[in-house]
């Protein structure tokens, strides 16, 4: 095993899965049949450009652990979605869904391109063409796509379509859709509402007053910025946030009504007139009660880690601190609230999409709404239980917890 200053993600992952094998117990034999994934596959996607070339792009889906149920997990559009990242986040899904208790097992997917550069018409040709590449893996009972980073509800519209071409009309192929074609009230805002959630139930635990508490928000997209909504309206002061761009600061709270029409006519949170611009590094940097990180992977690492001046992280991304970070946190007594928990949201409200498409009764947003915040709260109180039990930190203890599940699942069909 890599030194952990130096691991990739997916070992990042597999360690956290070999500290709950070692706590709870689990036999080499069924940890190793656990930690390689189930399949995975690589695919080739030509796309005719506008320009009139032919660019060849790679794509991957990877199903990490389906013992608890179909694959389940997001479509990733981003140029450093690469085999061993997809990896690390199919794996990370296995133990997000056991650990809420959900009936799917883990999987991710990714295609190695730049949607920012691209036209509709081209990632609608590479969505297609990704998807008849993988249709043979994935079905409403076998694997089920969602959005992640570079895609959205108008990706899993193509992806719907294009899997009805062979299949038939077959809504719960994939989550994350439009409503109008069988998508939840509630799904788009769902990971944010959950981070948001999460927050509450540690503030209370921890004694930390909502009301005025100071939030730094890295990343402001899905994720983040509905994150950043939901702690507004709790009566949190939303200090910081930031997109790919650079960072805003306000210290008496940024207007988030009037960063969205900022947003909406420059695409993104720099230059708005109601803060001081500042950069991605000052934003990690800053004193605050919750810091999120809520882009990509890798945030917080060895190297700014004792830099750190939140009371807590809240990993509102997934994998955005390093084991080597994380060690770094825990000497200095700052609590990491992990992915797995933290943003669970996403694929809760997923679940729910699923089934209502499955039964083909939709459900209305307060009962969207309820049923996500029984769940969560539920895992986040049998975290919090764990770590006071064991005392161990909230990762150790909702991968303990996430461990225990699969192994029990997998052990109970009988291994080969
Ligand atoms: P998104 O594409 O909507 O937003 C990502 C944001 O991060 C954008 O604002 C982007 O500009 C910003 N960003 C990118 N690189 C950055 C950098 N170096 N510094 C600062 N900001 C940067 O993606 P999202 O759906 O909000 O996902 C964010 C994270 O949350 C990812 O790790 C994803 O895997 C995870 N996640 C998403 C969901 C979901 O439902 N969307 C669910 C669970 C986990």
């Amino acid at each position: 095993m890599a030194n952990i200053a130096e691991m990739t993600p997916f070992q990042a992952v597999t360690r956290y899965f070999d500290q709950a094998c070692d706590q709870l117990g689990v036999r080499d034999e069924v940890r190793n049949l656990i930690c390689t994934p189930d399949r995975e596959m690589r695919v080739e996607i030509p796309v005719r450009m506008d320009n009139g070339d032919l660019e060849v792009f790679i794509g991957y889906r990877i199903q990490h652990n389906g013992s608890r149920g179909p694959y389940k997990g997001g479509v990733r559009y981003h140029p450093e979605a690469d085999e061993e990242e997809i990896r690390a986040l199919a794996a990370l899904m296995t133990w997000k869904t056991a650990l809420v208790g959900i009936p799917f097992g883990g999987a991710k997917g990714g295609v190695q391109c730049d949607p920012r550069k691209m036209s509709a018409r081209e990632l609608q040709a590479l969505t297609r063409r990704f998807t008849r590449s993988i249709s043979q893996i994935i079905g409403v009972n076998r694997d089920i796509p969602a959005p992640d980073v570079g895609t959205n509800s108008q990706t899993m519209a193509w992806m719907m379509s294009a899997y009805a071409e062979e299949n038939g009309y077959t809504p719960g192929v994939v989550t994350g859709k439009p409503l109008e074609l069988g998508g939840s009230g509630g799904r788009e805002q769902a990971t944010g509402r959950g981070v948001s959630l999460m927050i509450k139930e540690v503030a209370k635990d921890l004694n930390i007053e909502m009301d005025h508490s100071k939030i730094v928000v890295q990343g402001y997209g899905n994720v983040g910025s509905w994150a950043a909504h939901y702690l507004d309206q709790s009566g949190c002061n939303v200090v910081a946030v930031s997109d790919v761009n650079g960072g805003i600061h306000n210290s008496q709270g940024l207007d988030l009504a009037q960063l969205k029409t900022h947003m909406d006519s420059t695409g993104t949170v720099i230059g708005f007139k109601g803060a001081e611009d500042i950069t991605n590094d000052a934003l990690l940097e800053m004193e605050c009660d919750f810091l999120v990180p809520a882009a990509l992977g890798g945030a917080i690492h060895i190297g700014n880690a004792a830099k750190i001046r939140a009371r807590m992280v809240v990993e509102g991304a997934n994998n955005p601190v390093t084991p080597g970070g994380e060690a770094i946190l825990n000497d200095r007594g700052v609590p990491c609230l992990p992915d797995l928990l933290v943003n669970a949201g996403g694929v809760t409200v997923s679940y729910f999409e699923w089934v209502q498409n499955i039964q083909r009764f939709p459900w209305d947003l307060d009962r969207v709404n309820g049923a996500l915040e029984e769940i969560l709260v539920r895992a986040y109180r049998e975290v919090r239980d764990t770590v006071a039990k064991d005392k161990i930190t909230y990762r150790a203890a909702a991968f303990s917890i996430a461990v225990d599940r699969v192994v029990k699942a997998l052990e109970l069909q009988g291994l080969p």
